[in-house]
C-alpha cells in the first residue's frame, strides 16, 4: 500500500511485457519509489494508465517467488488497451493491493479444484501456484480451464510444467480446427467427469458470470455444498477501498468485502435479476 495513502498512486515501471493471446498481454512491473507489494492470492490492484483511466486488475503473479509485480490485462476499451500498450520503461500507477483473498492459506488437507474461464485464469494462478509450492500439503489439485479456442489459451507455456509438478489438468475449448486433440465444449461439462469427492472438495472459481453459475450447477449435482464454492466476482469498480458504492451487490461491496466470496454468500443477491 502506497506510504501516501490507499487512493494514491504509487509510480511502477513496466519492466517486461509478454504477448498471451491476441488481446492480452502480462505485464511485470517494478516500483520506481517504494518497496514492492506483497499479495495474497485473489488480491488485485487498481492499475492506472495516465490519461486513459484506472481500472481493476488482478494480480496474476507467483506470491510464493517475490520479485515484480504481474498483471495480466486484456484489452477491452480504453484503459485496458493502454496498460496492455504501454512499453518497456513507461510509468503505470499502482493502488492497492485490495479486496479479500482466495482462502487458500485455510485449506488443511482438502482436494481442490480450479475451475476458469478465458481471462478468469489469471486471478487464480496465484492460487494455483502458492499450491503447488506446498503441493503435500492437501489432496488432490484438479484446474478445468475452458477457452473460446486454442489460441486463446492463458498461460500457454506454463500448464505442462504445472500438470508435471501435480497437478490435474483439462483444457476445452468452444471451438478448434483439427489439430487441437483435447475437449471441445464449455468448461462446466467436464464438472461431471472429474469424480470429485463432495465431502472433501473445495472449489474455486473465476471466469464469466454466467459460466461460473453452470459450474455451481454442476457441482451442487455431484452433491458439493455452496460454502464449499468460493468465486472471484466482478463489477464496475472505482475506489478499491469501499467508499465510493460502484461495486455494491446486495449489501455488500466487492472490493471491499470480495472480490472472493464463498457463493453460499452471495447466491440469494445474484437469484435477483440485473442487481
Ligand atoms: C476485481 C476485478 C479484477 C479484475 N481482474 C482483471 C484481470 O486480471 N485482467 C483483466 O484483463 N481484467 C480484469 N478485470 C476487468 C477489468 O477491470 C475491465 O476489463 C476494465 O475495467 C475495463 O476498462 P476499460 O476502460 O479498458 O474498458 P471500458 O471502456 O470500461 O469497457 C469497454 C467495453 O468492454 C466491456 N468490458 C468491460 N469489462 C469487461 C470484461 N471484464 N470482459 C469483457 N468485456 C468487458 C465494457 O462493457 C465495454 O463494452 C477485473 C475486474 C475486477 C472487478
Amino acid at each position: 500500500m502506497s506510504e501516501s495513502g490507499p487512493m494514491v498512486p504509487a509510480p511502477f515501471t513496466v519492466a517486461g511485457r509478454r504477448q498471451e493471446t491476441a488481446d492480452t498481454w502480462t505485464l511485470e512491473l517494478e516500483p520506481l519509489a517504494e518497496e514492492g507489494l506483497t499479495f495474497a492470492p485473489g488480491q488485485f490492484t487498481m492499475l492506472s494508465a495516465f490519461g486513459a483511466g484506472e481500472v481493476p486488475i488482478s494480480i496474476s503473479g507467483d506470491p510464493t517467488a517475490g520479485g515484480p509485480l504481474v498483471h495480466t490485462v486484456r484489452a477491452v476499451g480504453l484503459a485496458t488497451r493502454a496498460i496492455c500498450d504501454a512499453p518497456a520503461g513507461s510509468v503505470l500507477g499502482v493502488r492497492g493491493p485490495f479486496g479479500r483473498p482466495w482462502p487458500v492459506g485455510e485449506l488443511g488437507d482438502v482436494d481442490v479444484l480450479v475451475v476458469a474461464g478465458g481471462i478468469g485464469l489469471a486471478p487464480l494462478r496465484p492460487a494455483i501456484l502458492s499450491l503447488l509450492a506446498r503441493r503435500d500439503g492437501h489432496g488432490r489439485l484438479l484446474l478445468l480451464y475452458g477457452g473460446r479456442s486454442p489460441d486463446q489459451l492463458l498461460y500457454a507455456g506454463e500448464l505442462e510444467g504445472w500438470r508435471e509438478r501435480g497437478l490435474e489438468l483439462e483444457v476445452t475449448v468452444d471451438s478448434a480446427g483439427p489439430q487441437w486433440l483435447g475437449h471441445v465444449g464449455v468448461v462446466p461439462r467436464l464438472i461431471a467427469h472429474t469424480g470429485f469427492d463432495p465431502e472433501s472438495t473445495i472449489a474455486l472459481l473465476c471466469g464469466p458470470e454466467v459460466m461460473m453459475r453452470f459450474t455451481v450447477t454442476a457441482l451442487a449435482a455431484g452433491g458439493l455444498a455452496t460454502d464449499r464454492v468460493y468465486v472471484s466476482m466482478e463489477r464496475n469498480m472505482q475506489c478499491g477501498i469501499g467508499h465510493c458504492g460502484h461495486c455494491q451487490l446486495g449489501p455488500t461491496l466487492l472490493c471491499r468485502d470480495g472480490p472472493v466470496y464463498a457463493w453460499s454468500e452471495l447466491e440469494s443477491w445474484l437469484a435477483i435479476r440485473e442487481l
